[in-house]
């Protein structure tokens, strides 16, 4: 429920009210802005009634909203949120980011010169796994302890911010230097990791599920913030649908309603929507008309010999013609990748 105060409500009204809301067992979220004080109820609203509230003198406006999100919401926090990345870059800045690099931490040289390559052609972070969640338990399963080692030994190199995904919470400590953490779209109901990472302060990039609505994906961003931490980035990687094409369907109409819906950063992951590298700028492009803050692509200096996700990899010269075809859009559109 949202309660609008009147543009004169004293200050001492406000309080008294506050203090009547939280007697009845409800938490507020206040938003004082020059013009309007915005009380934001969590908890059981159904035994308030709004004629009540609403005849209150002070009152403007009582609105009941089904959202069960609360520190997503933009009706809360109208501002969209700059996740700051190390103090390095940001995203969600009215700027367009471009995450790139392999699907998996294969070998020191692999992981450093697709590293030198992503660089050169103008990528703001690099990725790279570690922990892959593979859907055969005989498949390669990522170096792991090594693997962010390498990862590490690249962002050195490079001085690119690393973005790298997270399996079990109990390797957390292992993430110490990694910029951005990654909960991938198999865990995002893994309600327990989402817990306890929104008790750390590090950036989240969180997947959309396989098979997830928009609204349980912002529940999953909610976790993570309930516990305190507000730097979490959504990312759209394509969704399960009755098309067998494509690996699965880049739900490109997720980035505008999340635009609406929520306050945080959204970024598109064309390689994982597609599976297909041919379709991969097609898509990546597509993601800058539609408002996202930017993309997650994954690049290979030779993805025919990939451990991992091969044939959705592209190739230096394949990243570096997609960057400067991307960066005239993003222009066209008034935004710089940085
Ligand atoms: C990945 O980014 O390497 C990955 C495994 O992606 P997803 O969780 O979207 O499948
Ligand atoms: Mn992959």
């Amino acid at each position: 429920m949202i309660i609008v105060l009147n543009n004169a409500t004293k200050q001492e009204d406000v309080d008294s009210f506050v203090e009547k809301l939280h007697s009845d067992g409800l938490q507020t979220h206040i938003s004082a802005g020059e013009h309007t004080t915005i009380i934001g109820l969590v908890g059981d609203t159904s035994r308030l009634d709004i004629g009540t509230i609403q005849a209150l003198p002070f009152v403007e406006d009582v609105k009941r909203i089904s959202e069960p999100y609360k520190a997503a919401n933009r009706k809360f926090h109208p501002m969209d949120t700059i996740v700051d990345i190390s103090g390095k870059t940001k995203i969600g800045e009215g700027t367009f980011s471009v995450i790139a690099g392999p699907c998996s931490v294969e070998t020191e040289e692999q992981m450093t010169e697709v590293a030198r390559d992503v660089k050169a052609s103008g990528a703001t972070l690099l990725r790279g796994g570690a922990f892959k969640p593979r859907t055969s338990p005989y498949s390669f399963q990522g170096l792991e302890g090594r693997g962010l080692e390498l990862l590490l030994l690249a962002k050195k190199e490079v001085g690119l911010p690393v973005v790298t995904e997270i399996m079990d919470i109990n390797t957390l400590d292992m993430f110490a230097d990694v910029d951005v953490i990654q909960v991938g779209a198999r865990n995002m109901q893994n309600f327990n990791l989402l817990k306890e990472l929104g008790k750390c302060d590090k950036p989240i990039l969180l997947k959309r599920g396989l098979a997830n609505t928009i609204q349980e994906w912002l529940m999953s961003a909610e976790y993570i913030m309930a516990g305190g931490n507000n730097n979490v980035i959504l990312c759209e990687r394509g969704i399960r649908t009755f098309e067998t094409k494509t690996r699965n369907t880049l739900d490109i109409s997720a980035v505008p309603m999340l635009k609406k819906l929520t306050h945080l950063p959204v970024i598109v992951d064309p390689s994982h929507a597609t599976g297909l590298s041919w379709m991969v700028p097609t898509l990546a492009k597509t993601a800058v008309p539609a408002g996202a803050d930017g993309i997650m692509v994954e690049v290979h200096n030779d993805p025919a010999k990939a451990w991992c996700d091969g044939d959705q990899s592209l190739d230096p010269k394949q990243f570096d013609d997609l960057m400067k075809d991307l960066k005239k859009r993003v222009e066209f559109e008034g935004k710089k990748i940085v």
